[in-house]
């Protein structure tokens, strides 16, 4: 656990890198660019995509400016197999957490206003009691700044005992903005194939953990859940499990989906991909 929210300490909250993830102590209740170019398409820098936006705090109620994507600019071109989104010139999930820089409370930026007096309350008590501030003097966020936000929204779902499925989904989060980082390190850099190594090493944490705390939410929680129907959920666990080398429990989740037979072919094909990538491991240890 100390791995997945190192980096706390930068921001005054070492304290909190140790904490369970998924079980409250005191309450049980609760390829960067596009594959292709077209060819008159303008080259947009990240920057262009963004504004300044003013957010009130809900938790210390002062105002801050939040770097957001620009409506209606950014494309989505592809997503990988467990549902990463890619857009053309800019990793939208480096701007889906909002940050207060006053009072170290973060969520996802959809969740950011959803918030109790109680969890207000919990939050002040435990995290900007410490909190040092975020540090981003840029125009955009680099992979470590969005990864730093993303850390601290995980520790801030922890400490108001938000959902088991918000505190696995920035998990999976954390997992795609190491994934990202892994691939935005240039060609030239050197030891670059042991940076690489390291990420990946990194991004499978982010995922397991992700997998565990959404196999957990299936147990506590109704759907949707993270917007998600209940199948594309079922899909999402058992390509977690697959990457992540779990492979009995991806079928598991996998066979859900192939063996309905009101569902689209676009998720059964989706979902069968899954399976024969595990047939084609088995059959070579065989
Ligand atoms: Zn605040």
């Amino acid at each position: 656990m100390a791995d997945i929210l190192s980096g706390l300490e930068s921001m005054g909250l070492g304290d909190l890198s140790s904490i369970d993830l998924f079980h409250d102590k005191t309450n049980k209740a609760e390829n960067k660019k596009a594959p292709e170019k077209k060819e008159e398409k303008k080259v947009l820098e990240e920057k262009d995509l963004l504004y300044d936006r003013t957010v009130r705090c809900i938790c210390c109620d002062n105002t801050f400016k939040e770097k957001t994507i620009r409506m209606g600019k950014a494309r989505m071109v592809f997503q990988d197999m467990d549902l990463r989104p890619r857009y053309d010139d800019i990793d939208s999930l480096k701007y889906n957490i909002t940050a207060c820089p006053v009072c170290g409370y973060a969520a996802l930026t959809k969740e950011f206003p959803i918030l109790s007096y109680g969890q207000a309350k919990m939050i002040k008590e435990k995290i900007s009691i410490n909190f040092t501030g975020l540090k981003c003097e840029s125009d955009t966020y680099s992979y470590d700044d969005a990864i730093a936000r993303s850390k601290l929204a995980l520790v801030n779902t922890v400490v108001k005992r938000g959902k088991v499925s918000e505190r696995a989904y920035i998990c999976l989060t954390l997992g795609w903005l190491t994934r990202g980082k892994a691939e935005s390190i240039s060609k030239d850099t050197p030891n670059r194939a042991l940076f690489v190594k390291q990420l990946a090493e990194e991004e499978n944490e982010y995922l397991k953990k992700a997998a565990e705390g959404f196999g957990e939410a299936l147990q506590k929680e109704s759907f949707p859940i993270c917007g998600l129907d209940e199948y594309t959920f079922f899909y999402l666990i058992g390509a977690l499990n697959y990457e992540t080398g779990n492979y009995k429990d991806a079928l598991r989740y996998v066979e859900k989906i192939l063996i309905n037979r009101a569902l689209s072919d676009r998720i059964k094909d989706k979902a069968r991909r899954i399976k024969e990538a595990i047939a084609q491991i088995n059959a070579s240890e065989l």
